[in-house]
């Protein structure tokens, strides 16, 4: 298997490298690049920018506003967007619901919908996990019962991220109550200004908010909002989490994070040496670079594998696990690297400007924060069991 990028490939990255070059601006950059993280208006200016360039719904098909990206040069795409510290754009109107919408949405649904998201002026967030129902998704309680042509919501959802800055929200709700679960669960789409929704943040333990709970009483959908048919709402729900889990190694993330720790380590002195230099410390970041290289060859073998027409089955399994398994070791080297000064929260920015190495303010609140991606997406233990069904059946 050739691993290598093709001269088209090649030529691809250089012009995603130069379009980032000219065009991500720098104090969006500067903010992603000192781990503060984009602000809304940072993600809506850099959305407006790429949509702008028609690249937005990369691997969309053209019909729809895309320009049909194969695996391979979405990988370029974000590595390199990675690399330069472009705000991650968010995935819910572009990576899952729109593929969703053209799967299984009428004509209409995609009509009114599809250009809503490449012009940002919708903000969708995802609507699937309930208290009592995450890993175990097909026994979430929220129901639409039907009236006449539109469904009554009562329920509530919960870890809905950037439920805040969203104006929709894609939910799984249950139609049928009887039988088997995943049979009574259908897929409907809510305008969060109807009335009866209440949104609540939830404050994580970096202090950051970026995820809520969603309370629906008595909320009047119309029955037209609900994509594909009542009932079959789990079959779509699967097909978004096939995409939820896209790019999930995250490479280009873990290599600017590397690079970042092993500059911290050679400012930092310890014993009168720099911390790079001391024999724990080399061992353990060897260790994690070693494993990066690793999951870059594995993540490469998948997408020749998926750019050749082959069906990838747990492997997006395998890579969520090592890729969000060694984003979190790279965290922990930095923070070891910092020590005592690691410990501020972003709240307390000035102080902690003055007592961390500049661009590493944000280092412990990083650290909490990146706890997420191993649960998130489905969590890493669940991932393991899918991983190891596919290998012991
Ligand atoms: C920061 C963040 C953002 C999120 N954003 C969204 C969002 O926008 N929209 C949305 O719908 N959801 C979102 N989620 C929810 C996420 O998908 C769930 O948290 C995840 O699926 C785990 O479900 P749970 O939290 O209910 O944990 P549980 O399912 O209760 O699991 C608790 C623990 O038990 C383990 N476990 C559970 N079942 C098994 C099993 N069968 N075998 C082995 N171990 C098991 C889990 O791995 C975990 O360690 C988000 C979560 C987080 C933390």
């Amino acid at each position: 298997m050739d691993l290598s990028y093709s001269p088209k490939e090649l030529a691809f990255q250089a012009e995603v490298r130069a379009f980032l070059a000219a065009s991500l601006p720098a104090d969006i950059a500067a903010r992603v690049a000192s781990g503060a993280g984009a602000t809304k208006a940072d993600m809506e200016a850099w959305h407006a920018i790429l949509n702008d360039k028609g690249w937005l719904g990369g691997t969309w098909p053209a019909a729809h506003g895309g320009c049909d990206w194969g695996p391979i040069e979405l990988h370029i795409f974000e590595e390199e967007s990675a690399l330069a510290n472009a705000p991650r754009i968010v995935p819910f109107g572009l990576k899952m619901l729109g593929p969703v919408l053209m799967k299984f949405g009428t004509a209409e649904q995609q009509a009114d919908y599809l250009p809503r998201i490449l012009d940002g002026r919708d903000w969708w967030c995802q609507g699937y996990s309930e208290p009592g129902a995450g890993s175990d998704l097909a026994s979430l309680k929220t129901r639409a019962d039907r009236d006449g042509d539109d469904y009554i919501i009562n329920g509530q959802k919960t870890w809905t991220t950037y439920g805040q800055y969203a104006n929709r929200i894609f939910c799984l709700v249950r139609t049928k109550f009887d039988g088997k679960p995943q049979a009574g669960i259908s897929f409907v789409l809510i305008d969060l200004e109807t009335p009866g929704i209440e949104m609540r943040p939830i404050r994580l333990i970096e202090g950051g908010f970026e995820v809520n709970e969603v309370f629906f009483t008595d909320v009047r959908v119309p029955v037209a909002n609900r994509v594909g048919e009542e009932n079959a709402g789990w079959t779509i729900a699967k097909y978004l989490l096939g995409h939820e889990r896209t790019n999930i190694a995250g490479t280009g993330f873990s290599v600017q994070a590397l690079e970042k720790v092993k500059g911290l380590a050679r400012g930092v002195m310890r014993g009168g040496k720099p911390l790079i230099q001391n024999a724990l410390f080399a061992a353990r970041l060897a260790e994690v670079e070693a494993e990066l290289e690793a999951v870059k060859i594995t993540n490469l073998r998948m997408l020749s594998k998926a750019a050749a027409g082959g069906q990838l089955g747990a492997e997006p399994s395998m890579l969520k696990i090592k890729g969000t398994v060694i984003r979190q070791a790279l965290n922990d080297l930095s923070r070891r690297a910092l020590g005592p000064a690691a410990a501020p929260f972003p709240s307390e920015d000035l102080d902690n400007l003055a007592i961390t190495p500049p661009g590493h303010a944000h280092n412990a609140a990083g650290y909490f924060n990146n706890r997420k991606i191993s649960i998130y997406g489905g969590s890493n233990e669940i991932q393991r069991n899918i991983l190891a069904k596919g290998l012991m059946q």
